[in-house]
């Protein structure tokens, strides 16, 4: 990938989304939490109560892959900056387009990824 502009404007809006979705998620995690404090009865046999807390796991882990998401992003911009963008960190081949097309923010190749 050689148009750096490019990759500039993907990580960002790739940056944008993430942000956005985090502060969804946040508003998400506080909102659950409110109505499971409202809740006194015991997660393990109230069906309600233990979706909330179904809910608020996988509210936890999306935040959770978001922020590594941004930390990842800031990382690919660092790799732009100095020209390494677009060659795998672990094994030093060259990662294919198509993979940066969809993950701009991607550190390694597919093999090394797996
Ligand atoms: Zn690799």
């Amino acid at each position: 990938m050689a148009d750096s502009d490019r990759v500039r404007e993907l990580l960002h809006a790739e940056d944008a989304a993430t942000r956005r979705l985090i502060a969804t998620l946040s508003s998400d995690i506080k909102d659950l939490s409110a109505a499971r404090e409202g809740d006194n009865s015991d997660d393990e046999h109230d069906p309600e109560g233990s979706t909330l807390a179904f809910e608020r796991s996988q509210a936890d882990t999306l935040l959770r892959q978001s922020e590594e998401r941004l930390i990842a992003i800031a990382e690919a911009e660092q790799r732009l900056e100095r020209g390494t963008f677009g060659i795998c960190t672990l094994c030093g081949n060259p990662i294919p387009e198509v993979r940066l097309e969809i993950r701009p923010y991607a550190p390694t190749c597919v093999a090394c990824a797996s």
